[in-house]
């Protein structure tokens, strides 16, 4: 026997036995230029959409130069929608749903791809400004699952949107041009830590101390009590026109100043702010972008508010998706609609819940079962179940649909791994999967591993994002 064949234990082994592998093994040459330039891309709309806001704005951008027609000019005309027809609709500028008309009728189902716009990150309050030693301050209130000490002693940017009590609508994106300043969150210095040092992390920074440096020259007339709190007035006032009270009225977030960049000797992952879920995101934009006249008609769903429980009206719980659906599938019958069609088609459609999930770091293996969690660079993964303490609040996937993803990553050629999300017990958390569950489609989490999630500078694999484009490319054309 030749030392290149392999043994009857060998060959028994490789038949019987399942380990994901590390995907660099199976990729082609020219993948790896086409994989980076990929991500060069996701790295520019990192950068330019740093709020859920500015992120759908770039997205209308991309569906108008793909030749999709917003629902509502579409609303205005009585043109029947035909399979290859692209539609998009936006809910609030917070959220936006692509859909490519497939061959099939939609009450035999679609293909839903959805993710979430928005990420963790620190809020204004609506009264924010004050002026405490000779400083001027703003106080905030986080948004989403941070910890807060890694939030401090960084170079922030402060980005949203104030309403006017005309109903003027004023953009605000400080400190991410160069010529730009930039906020920060102050911390103490080592010397005079020691209390803050014996505290739990939790308590070293609170939540009440996430306050941002905003200013320090004072308006100079001595009858002016509170004087670097009205001279930073007055700069706000000369260059947006606003006034205190304005605050009340907007929607303004801080986040980190810095732009994306690769990661490591080899450029081989990017590191960059708000990848939770702009990954998924992004790979979901350019998947059903790339789709023409489906069998299915394929839809990308990118919501608002996953990070605090997918409430309101621009979150996965919000009628929007619905709404949107039935107006769109109205337009694709030429008969009377009623609401039973729209029934049926959520009867029969399947989605992937497209989120982030937490891979294995090698300095803190021990939050992690390694039989069953996932890896960078092994490729997408699918979570057929979230939740904690006994997937509590879970969707569990059911198994017929995994088996049909499972085999339809196989049959792409697409690097695939299963993970869950942490060790039993460990803590746990949620995405959209239970709420599209809740419209009895078929669901399941699938997307990027990420290292440091949640933190002001995640980290994921190029190979990951690559084939979590394809992997949704696939289902979409499935
Ligand atoms: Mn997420
Ligand atoms: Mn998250």
């Amino acid at each position: 026997m030749s030392k290149h064949q392999k043994t009857t234990g060998q060959q028994l082994s490789d038949k019987l036995t399942y380990e994901p592998l590390n995907g660099w093994k199976t990729i082609q040459t020219g993948e790896k230029d086409e994989m980076y330039r990929f991500c060069d891309h996701y790295k520019t709309f990192l950068n330019i959409g740093k709020t859920e806001r500015e992120a759908i704005l770039y997205t209308i951008e991309r569906a108008e130069e793909n030749g999709f027609v917003s629902l509502e000019a579409l609303m205005l005309t009585d043109k029947i929608l035909k399979p290859g027809d692209k539609v998009y609709t936006v809910n609030r500028e917070k959220g936006i749903m692509f859909v490519v008309i497939g061959k099939q009728d939609m009450t035999q189902g679609i293909h839903l791809v959805g993710a979430h716009m928005d990420t963790p990150r620190i809020d204004l309050k609506q009264n924010p400004i004050y002026e405490d030693s000779g400083i001027a301050l703003l106080k905030t209130h986080y948004y989403g699952g941070i910890k807060k000490y890694q939030w401090t002693a960084l170079p922030l940017a402060l980005h949203g949107l104030v309403i006017k009590k005309d109903g003027t609508k004023i953009q605000v994106v400080i400190g991410e041009d160069d010529k730009d300043p930039v906020f920060c969150i102050t911390d103490l210095l080592p010397h005079l830590a020691q209390n803050q040092m014996q505290k739990k992390m939790t308590e070293g920074v609170t939540g009440e101390g996430l306050n941002v440096l905003f200013g320090s020259i004072g308006y100079q007339d001595e009858k002016v009590k509170e004087k670097v709190k009205l001279n930073i007035l007055n700069l706000l006032h000369e260059k947006y026109g606003i006034i205190e009270q304005d605050f009340v009225s907007a929607e303004l977030q801080i986040v980190p100043a810095f732009k994306a960049r690769d990661v490591g000797f080899d450029a081989s992952m990017v590191g960059g702010y708000g990848q939770d879920d702009r990954v998924c995101s992004y790979a979901a934009i350019e998947a059903v972008l790339a789709v023409e006249a489906p069998e299915k008609t394929a839809v990308c769903l990118l919501v608002d508010k996953e990070e605090v429980g997918s409430m309101g009206n621009t979150g996965m719980q919000s009628r929007f998706f619905e709404n949107q659906l039935a107006e769109i599938y109205a337009r694709t019958i030429d008969k009377p609609y009623n609401d039973l069609m729209l029934r049926r088609i959520l009867n029969a459609s399947k989605c992937l819940s497209a989120d982030v999930s937490a891979a294995l770091d090698p300095t803190y293996p021990d939050v992690h079962d390694k039989r069953n969690a996932p890896f960078i660079n092994k490729g997408v993964v699918i979570t057929k179940y979230t939740g904690a303490r006994g997937k509590a609040g879970a969707s569990d996937a059911n198994a017929e649909f995994v088996g049909e993803i499972r085999a339809l990553f196989e049959r792409e050629k697409i690097v695939w791994q299963t993970g869950e999300l942490g060790k039993v017990d460990q803590g746990g958390g949620g995405t959209i999967a239970q709420f599209v569950a809740n419209l009895n489609m078929e669901v399941v989490d699938c997307g990027v591993p990420l290292l440091s999630m949640h933190s002001p500078f995640e980290v994921a694999a190029k190979l990951d994002i690559y084939m979590t484009y394809k992997a949704y490319k696939s289902f979409y054309m499935a």
